[in-house]
């Protein structure tokens, strides 16, 4: 079984059958503690009480129609994450690297709306933003770009955390429209900006009028211990891309646009047969009212330092372990070495994690996890580590 699926992805020896809260099970009733939330889609958990009931509600009424009608649930969404965000306008899609495209397909027509007959975005190094060929082409990483050429143009790099090559390329490039870049970078290695990164992005979107376009696929919807990381700072982007924890497992995703942002899309600009049904906006409106609780945000903020202090603690005199830091629960530990053998090795002591950029460790646990399961999470990936580096 399985010899016929494309082997673009190489899984893990094990398959999950069954989960709840922040627990999954094999299928030989092996129970494992989730610190990874399919990389920060279930943010609140398996098998979630309100959000299977709404999901059973809405596939017993109505699964899908069109974006042909008006579609209530879609536009009850709409409102609530425009208030949780001060954003003004959405666009829903299926997928993160959807909602992407159609943020800089936005970025392209407000360029055009501008006279910029040859719009360019600027993005980060190290970024990542999807697998389509517009949003490999924007990612910053040759890995995910080789064999794909000719790359989608119209992209201009910058390194991450680097204001001054950003002004310099406001002096020198006047074809620039818009940049599209993530609060902390997910795929690259959990890295986190200096503070005011983004307000000073701001500002220079606002001296340029460049649009700022912030993929918060991975570090919205609480995660970051905000609702939104821009959060962190009194800033607000033109244009904002979610998708993973908004459906907490259901696809959907979404690109929100305000201020020079809104009004670019007109009727026939862009489209999606999917897109905002009524079944995955439904269930995305359960899962983002449950967000919005401000606690859910807050617990994040605090099980993060928990974790991190839990970590620095009982690895300080590992000398193989480089670097240790958070952003609510975004958590990476940065290794000497390259450090696959480390999820491996964390799966026999029944704990889900991931390692990206080769020599990070990645945990996205659920935002609803205590403070016992945190230490349990803790206890669990010292173990993993102390048998990897032998030390
Ligand atoms: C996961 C991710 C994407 C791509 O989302 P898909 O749903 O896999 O297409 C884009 N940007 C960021 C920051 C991500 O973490």
């Amino acid at each position: 079984m399985g010899n016929h699926l494309m082997s673009t992805y190489k899984p893990l020896p094990v398959s999950f059958n069954k989960g709840d809260g922040i627990y999954v099970w094999d299928k030989d009733d092996n129970q494992y503690l989730d610190a990874l939330c399919g990389i920060s889609v279930t943010s609140l958990g398996h098998n979630h009480p309100a959000i299977t009931q709404a999901i059973n509600e809405q596939a017993s009424r109505l699964l899908h129609t069109s974006n042909l009608y008006h579609i209530d649930s879609q536009a009850k969404l709409a409102d609530l994450l425009c208030e949780l965000s001060g954003m003004e306008q959405v666009f829903f899609s299926n997928s993160g690297a959807e909602a992407n495209e159609a943020a800089i397909k936005l970025a392209r027509l407000y360029g055009h709306q501008n006279n910029i007959d040859k719009p360019e975005i600027v993005v980060m190094q190290d970024s990542f933003h999807g697998r389509t060929m517009a949003t490999l082409s924007a990612t910053g990483n040759r890995k995910v770009q080789a064999g794909f050429e000719p790359l989608v143009s119209g992209f201009t790099r910058a390194p991450y955390n680097d204001l001054e090559a950003l002004k310099a390329i406001a002096e020198n490039n006047k074809n620039v429209v818009a940049v599209l870049v993530e609060p902390v970078q997910g795929e690259g290695g959990i890295v986190i900006p200096d503070p005011g990164y983004l307000s000073a992005i701001r500002d220079l979107c606002d001296t340029n009028n460049w649009l700022m376009m912030l993929d918060e696929i991975q570090t919205g919807m609480a995660r970051s211990g905000k609702m939104f990381a821009f959060q962190h700072e009194a800033i607000k982007p033109d244009v904002l891309t979610l998708a993973k924890a908004l459906g907490n497992g259901i696809p959907v995703g979404a690109c929100l646009a305000s201020g020079k942002a809104k009004n670019v899309f007109q009727p026939g600009n862009h489209g999606s047969t999917f897109g905002g049904n009524p079944f995955a906006c439904h269930v995305a409106f359960t899962v983002t009212s449950i967000m919005s609780d401000e606690k859910l945000a807050e617990n994040a903020l605090a099980r993060g330092q928990q974790l991190v202090d839990a970590l620095k603690q009982q690895l300080a005199d590992n000398d193989d372990v480089v670097d240790i830091r958070n952003l609510g629960l975004l958590v990476g530990i940065t290794m000497k070495q390259c450090c696959h053998e480390v999820v491996t090795i964390a799966l026999q002591h029944k704990l889900l994690i991931n390692v990206t950029a080769d020599n990070v460790i990645r945990l996205l646990p659920p935002l609803v996890i205590n403070q016992q399961q945190t230490d349990k999470i803790a206890n669990k990936l010292v173990k993993s580590i102390k048998q990897f580096t032998n030390k």
